[in-house]
């Protein structure tokens, strides 16, 4: 247990909470980043990242590992730790894991949403390998396949919309018989001659041994049990962020996002939230990079006007 206070804890270990380690360290904040258990985020499960500028065709995990890299030259250290409580009602906040307490005089908040999850057998074996949550990220490599999307809110459309590009045929398939989505993706998903639609339908199992070869799927209605072939599905039924730690503490919104400013600033002083914790819209690795710099920055600042 150490009593030291930090210039700046940075939650979260994706891009944003690399980039603010980056720009954190490079204002010599010495700037200690709390990973969580999944060092990377999301980013990390991907098997090619294309759309990252400078970084062309390489994984995923080597796109952590160069940031994680660059980050520590800079006087960055990285520790791999979950915090589990945090107390913002004192200053330096209070962070606590299960054997560490953690003070410091600034936060940024990095840590990022999961995609929610089916929770069927063969999703989590075959992330990576035909199942993706990401059609940005690994659309590129279903060129004239037929494809899957799973979901019916704005994502699942814009999903399956973007997959035409590639896809030769892209089948959606919801749970019930209408969509949630807004009328105008709706309107452009459905006469979209590439997009199918399969209603009232959910899926069961994903079968596959090392890549995805088909669905089992059922009807909720009617009890119809059948397979679908296909070689890829793409999961588009929400994200869940990342902000259980921070109820009642910070301002959340309904959907589960930290609210910010447009400077990143939550509503407590010194605490600022980046990447996918607070951004319901872009979620890509480039932007939560991007946001991760810019609160840095907004920290350092803000450590400056406190010592003046
Ligand atoms: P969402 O609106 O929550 O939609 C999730 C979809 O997945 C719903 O159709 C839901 O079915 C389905 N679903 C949820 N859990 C499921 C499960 N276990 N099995 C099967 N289906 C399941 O999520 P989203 O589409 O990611 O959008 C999130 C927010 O971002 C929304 O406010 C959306 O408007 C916004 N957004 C906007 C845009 C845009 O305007 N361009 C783009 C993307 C996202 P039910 O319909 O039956 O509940």
């Amino acid at each position: 247990m150490s009593n030291e206070v930090r210039e700046t804890i940075i939650l979260g270990s994706g891009p944003s909470g690399l980039a603010a380690a980056l720009y954190a360290g490079r204002a010599n904040l010495n700037p200690l980043v709390i990973t969580g258990n999944e060092f990377g985020g999301q980013i990390n499960t991907t098997s090619e990242v294309e759309n990252y500028p400078g970084f062309s065709g390489e994984t995923g995990p080597e796109l952590v590992e160069v940031m994680k890299a660059q980050a520590e030259r800079f006087g960055a250290e990285i520790k791999l730790d979950y915090i589990e409580k945090v107390d913002l009602s004192q200053h330096p906040f209070k962070l606590s894991s299960h054997g560490t307490d953690y003070y410091t005089k600034s936060l940024i908040i990095a840590v990022g949403a999961s995609y929610r999850k089916l929770g069927v057998p063969g999703e989590v074996e075959l992330t990576g390998r035909g199942v993706s949550y990401c059609a940005t990220c690994d659309g590129f490599f279903f060129r004239d396949r037929d494809i899957v999307v799973v979901g019916g809110g704005d994502s699942a459309m814009e999903e399956a919309i973007f997959l035409t590009k590639f896809a030769r045929k892209v089948t959606v398939i919801h749970r019930r018989d209408e969509l949630r989505a807004g009328p105008l993706l709706q309107k452009r998903a459905k006469k979209n001659e590439k997009i199918e639609f399969i209603w009232d339908t959910v899926v069961t199992k994903i079968n596959g041994e090392n890549a995805v070869t088909g669905l089992e799927l059922k009807n909720v209605k009617t009890g119809e049990i059948w397979t679908h072939q296909t070689d890829g599905v793409f999961i588009a039924i929400g994200h869940i962020p990342n902000s259980d730690l921070f109820q009642g503490q910070l301002d959340i919104d309904e959907q589960g996002f930290v609210v910010t400013d447009k400077r990143l600033r939550t509503n407590v002083k010194g605490v600022w939230a980046a990447g996918e914790i607070t951004d319901s819209v872009f979620r890509q690795a480039i932007t939560s990079a991007g946001m991760g710099a810019a609160a840095a920055i907004e920290a350092e600042r803000w450590l400056g006007e406190q010592e003046g």
